[in-house]
């Protein structure tokens, strides 16, 4: 892809943009994520100096290594964690980032909120939900989800939403339905779905933040 990342993000968000405005819905605008993980650094300053400053990754160490430096010249980035989290990374992943999608588990809930404590930051917070059963993938099963919520709010993590990545063979309609629909029954706002296939289809059906890398920034190496 020869294309700038500049043009590439005001083409996401104009697509975002027309997709919100179909559906009647200007004031839902979701938040662009844009994943910058195994991007190559120019990319990223690109989007930085378009004026960008929402970026997705999903690895603690890598984002470390990237966005600390980073942070220096552009303090008002915002950073999501959208990877798989181990509990004993808790503590790098709450100093460095500002919002976490995937939480998926009780040990990991108590991880972070210790950790969140200790620092004096109360992230906001989505679980992530394995709708495909994936074995593989991680997130919390259908049947877990209610006691994981449960639990997370009773030790007072500020969950916001949920978080799904649909099984690649599936029509992803299905699975942002449904977590649209898990999502209103346990009155939660936030809903983190739709990446560089399918955010535009996943802003039409009410998604709040999507998290989109290869049509912002090309191919990861
Ligand atoms: C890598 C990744 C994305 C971005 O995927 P693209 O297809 O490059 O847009 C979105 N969400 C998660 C959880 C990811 O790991």
């Amino acid at each position: 892809m020869s294309t700038s990342v500049a043009d590439n993000l005001a083409q996401v968000s104009k697509e975002i943009d027309r997709m919100c405005r179909h559906t009647g819905a200007p004031a839902a605008q979701p938040r662009l994520i844009a994943v910058s993980k195994m991007q190559p650094e120019d990319r990223v300053i690109e989007a930085l100096e378009a004026g960008h400053r929402v970026f997705g990754e999903n690895r603690v160490q890598e984002a470390q290594g990237r966005w600390l430096p980073l942070k220096e010249r552009f303090p008002d980035i915002e950073l999501h964690l959208i990877g798989s989290l181990q509990s004993n990374k808790a503590g790098d992943a709450v100093a460095l980032f500002d919002v976490i999608h995937s939480l998926d588990r009780i040990k990991l809930a108590d991880a972070l909120k210790k950790e969140m404590d200790a620092q004096g930051r109360n992230l906001p917070v989505y679980i992530q939900v394995n709708t495909g059963r994936e074995e593989q993938k991680g997130g919390a099963s259908l049947e877990d989800l209610p006691g994981l919520l449960d639990h997370a709010r009773k030790i007072g993590l500020n969950v916001v939403g949920l978080m799904v990545i649909p099984p690649v063979d599936d029509d992803p309609t299905l699975h942002f339905a449904l977590l649209k629909k898990l999502a209103a029954r346990h009155g939660l706002k936030g809903l983190s779905m739709g990446m560089s296939g399918d955010f535009a289809l996943a802003a039409a059906m009410g998604a709040t933040d999507v998290r989109v890398g290869t049509a912002i920034f090309g191919n990861r190496s």
